[in-house]
């Protein structure tokens, strides 16, 4: 039986009516022009009351993935037929790089556009794009005469089929799979910024959701740690509160102290964001440090908890996976070293998601 995706496109969409979507974007397209701090808090919030990882992505997938790509390389045609649709949840995005046999080099992309009179025609294949299953509109990176360039997808497209497999272990609420172009034709006003703008349009997306991809999981770890430290809290052993151990108790400053320092680094993007500043160097930092923190720390918290951590119904065991997949999506973390190092003035560069 065909599984049914509603329900995940209606949990955007019951967050996107409560304007979550609107921060950090313009009032003439229906945004909020609040500041990207406010965009920060609104996600730590959710998180801290979802605790549900795949919810976070499939909001940063929609948001670094489609809308601001609109936003900042869109024709005005183009941002006045989508954006008010993308920001109040009617229509859901996200962006399709990956192939299956190019992930972390994106110059071995191989999707193709041919532009015949006045229409393109897309082939290839991509994949672990994530939304597919639910989105509307997907911004496509495909090489036009040889240069990378992006193109805007629509779900009905002729020769475009959005589907719902593969998909990987973590981050699970999150819906995925693979997008298949044959031919797939669409006018030449759904190509999204200049021809051959696809690499920077792909750096510039995944700048952002690494910068702010860990402000909503921020809030599902401040829920872990709250758990782990309620747990040590209450479980006795040898006749005194588990946290008396200090093995116990430093493993709990541990997580504080991680957490404490993605919020740092998610808000020292969010100042610099907010001060129309470069944050190459940062969003990478963020990225790297974030994703191997939230790695850690959701080991501790399966482990502080014992066997009861491994309980069908804990949700502890899933953020492992969650936190495993976070350190593959958005650019893996060598990928954060490659580009860490390059800006730092050694290693060999970077030209990857
Ligand atoms: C949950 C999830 C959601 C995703 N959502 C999307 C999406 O919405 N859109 C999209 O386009 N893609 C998406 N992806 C794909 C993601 O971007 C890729 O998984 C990622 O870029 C890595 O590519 P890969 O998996 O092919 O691994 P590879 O590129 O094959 O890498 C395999 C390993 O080799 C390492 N490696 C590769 N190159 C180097 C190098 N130069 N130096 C050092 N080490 C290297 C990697 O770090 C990794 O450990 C998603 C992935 C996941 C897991």
């Amino acid at each position: 039986m065909p599984i049914n995706y509603e329900p995940s496109k209606q949990r955007l969409q019951k967050h996107a009516r409560k304007g979550l979507f609107q921060h950090a974007l313009p009032e003439q397209y229906g945004g909020k022009n609040t500041h990207f701090s406010e965009l920060v808090s609104a996600h730590q919030h959710l998180g801290l009351g979802a605790q549900d990882t795949g919810l976070i992505l499939s909001i940063n997938a929609h948001l670094w993935g489609s809308v601001f790509p609109l936003l900042n390389y869109g024709t005005e045609e183009q941002k006045q037929t989508w954006l008010p649709g993308l920001i109040n949840g009617e229509f859901i995005g996200g962006h399709a790089i990956t192939e299956p046999q190019a992930g972390s080099n994106i110059n071995e992309l191989t999707a193709s556009a041919i532009q015949e009179n006045n229409h393109f025609f897309l082939t290839g294949r991509k994949r672990y794009i994530t939304n597919t299953p639910i989105a509307d509109l997907l911004v496509v990176y495909a090489h036009l005469d040889g240069k990378l360039s992006a193109f805007l997808v629509q779900k009905d497209d002729n020769g475009a089929e959005f589907s719902d497999a593969p998909t990987v272990s973590g981050c699970t609420s999150a819906t995925m799979g693979d997008v298949i172009l044959d031919n797939c034709q669409i006018p030449i006003s759904r190509q999204l910024g200049k021809i051959g703008m696809g690499n920077n349009m792909i750096q510039h997306a995944l700048e952002l959701e690494r910068a702010f991809i860990f402000a909503g999981i921020s809030g599902v770890m401040q829920w872990q740690l709250n758990e782990v430290i309620r747990y040590s809290r209450e479980r006795k052993v040898n006749g005194a509160h588990l946290g008396k151990n200090q093995a116990i108790s430093h493993k709990i400053a541990d997580m504080k102290l991680r957490l404490d320092t993605i919020k740092l680094w998610v808000s020292e993007c969010a100042r610099l964001k907010d001060a129309k500043q470069r944050i190459t160097l940062v969003s990478a930092q963020t990225k790297l440090f974030s994703s191997e923190a939230f790695l850690q720390s959701s080991l501790d918290a399966v482990h502080i908890l014992g066997a009861h951590g491994l309980m069908p119904d804990s949700l502890m065991p899933t953020f492992v996976d969650d936190a495993m997949a976070s350190r593959l999506f958005s650019g893996t973390s060598e990928i954060q070293k490659n580009i860490i190092a390059a800006l730092s003035g050694t290693g060999d560069g970077f030209n990857s998601p």
